[in-house]
């Protein structure tokens, strides 16, 4: 790629921040956009508890191909065991300081800001951030992460999320499926739909069909509420309960 402008990486997780540095080895500039305050961490690395740990071992973690033993050998100067579960805030570390060494190369730079669009430009992309500034970038990646779940789109749907509507609604097949499939075993298989649980989302960031549902009881869900379900489903009261998909969304939405 010849320019002189950068790649615009939209998300700042892993996948993200391994890609500017990956560009950055290779001599190309990226300017990587992240306003969550997890930028060089994302979701995954960026919890502060130290109980919650990687699920693969550390001498399978190296972000690097090639380099296998790249983060077992970080991993082993803090008196870490290579086949052990590191802390995933201990990954978090290792992956900004991959981050850091991008930067210092000069061939990556950080913007503390969420991207709000992107337009095709002659041979390129204008990208917006919230804080109005644009980044005129030779190319653009997408490394947004796992979008939050909306229980209730399979069933009410929603506009400009074919994608989600679609994969939502495969998920009761498949849980009817493995009801019928697992049933020889014993094992119980059912879906819970959530809905409308927690805060609101920021102006503009509320599915529209979140603004059509009003829940009956007049409040918003609790995660707890959804753990609840899950326990019970879990426990000995719903042995008779199975290839169900159950709502759990203050009566937003009724089947
Ligand atoms: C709790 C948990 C534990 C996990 N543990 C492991 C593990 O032990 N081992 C393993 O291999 N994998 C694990 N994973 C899987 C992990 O998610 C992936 O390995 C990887 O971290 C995903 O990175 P990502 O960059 O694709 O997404 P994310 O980490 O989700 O990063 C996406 C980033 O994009 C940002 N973003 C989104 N939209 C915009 C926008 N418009 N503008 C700017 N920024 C935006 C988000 O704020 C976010 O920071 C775990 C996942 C979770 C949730």
């Amino acid at each position: 790629m010849k320019s002189d402008r950068p790649v615009a990486i939209v998300g700042g997780g892993f996948s993200g921040t391994i890609l500017a540095a990956q560009l950055a080895r290779r001599g190309i500039s990226s300017v990587l956009i992240d306003g969550s305050g997890r930028m060089g961490r994302g979701v995954a690395y960026s919890t502060t508890e130290g109980a919650h740990l990687l699920n693969v071992r550390a001498e399978g973690m190296s972000a690097w191909a090639g380099e296998p033993a790249h983060f077992a050998e970080a991993f082993a100067k803090e008196g870490g065991e290579p086949r052990s579960f590191a802390q995933r805030r201990q990954f978090g570390r290792y992956l900004g300081q991959i981050l850091d060494d991008a930067v210092a190369s000069g061939k990556a730079a950080v913007e503390h800001a969420t991207a709000t669009s992107a337009t095709r430009t002659d041979g390129g992309w204008r990208v917006e951030l919230d804080n109005g500034q644009l980044i005129e970038a030779a190319g653009l990646a997408l490394a947004v992460g796992n979008q939050e779940p909306e229980g209730l789109s399979a069933f009410t749907g929603s506009k400009a999320r074919v994608h989600v509507v679609t994969a939502k609604a495969g998920l009761i097949g498949m849980t009817r499926a493995l009801a019928t499939d697992l049933a020889d075993d014993k094992i119980t298989v059912n879906l819970v739909s959530p809905g409308l649980i927690g805060p609101r989302r920021a102006a503009g960031k509320e599915p529209q069909h979140h603004l059509t549902h009003g829940t009956l009881t007049g409040e918003r869900g609790k995660p707890e509420d959804i753990a609840a379900m899950v326990r019970f489903l879990c426990g000995p009261g719903a042995r008779y309960v199975t290839g169900q998909t159950i709502h759990v969304n203050g009566g937003a939405y009724m089947g």
